[in-house]
């Protein structure tokens, strides 16, 4: 009696597992999404400055300046 409660208490997932397998399409368009942050942000932090600024003046750069020397983008 208590070999079959195991066995089922370990064969069958509990209701409202956070264990289900998370299917790559519903992953793929965030992960995409999250990408392209990550690419504007990483533009803004090493290249938003001189003849390829998108904002005109020192704003953006100075704002994320610190990220850039932590980078490693040369600065000044
Ligand atoms: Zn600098």
């Amino acid at each position: 009696m208590a070999e079959a409660i195991a066995s089922a208490a370990i064969s069958t997932p509990a209701a409202g597992s956070l264990s289900a397998p998370l299917p790559v399409r519903a992953v793929l368009p965030w992960a995409l999404f999250v990408g392209l942050l990550m690419l504007v942000a990483l533009y803004f932090v090493g290249a938003e400055q001189g003849a390829t600024a998108v904002f005109a003046g020192e704003g953006v750069h100075e704002w994320v300046h610190d990220g850039r020397h932590l980078l490693g983008f040369p600065c000044h």
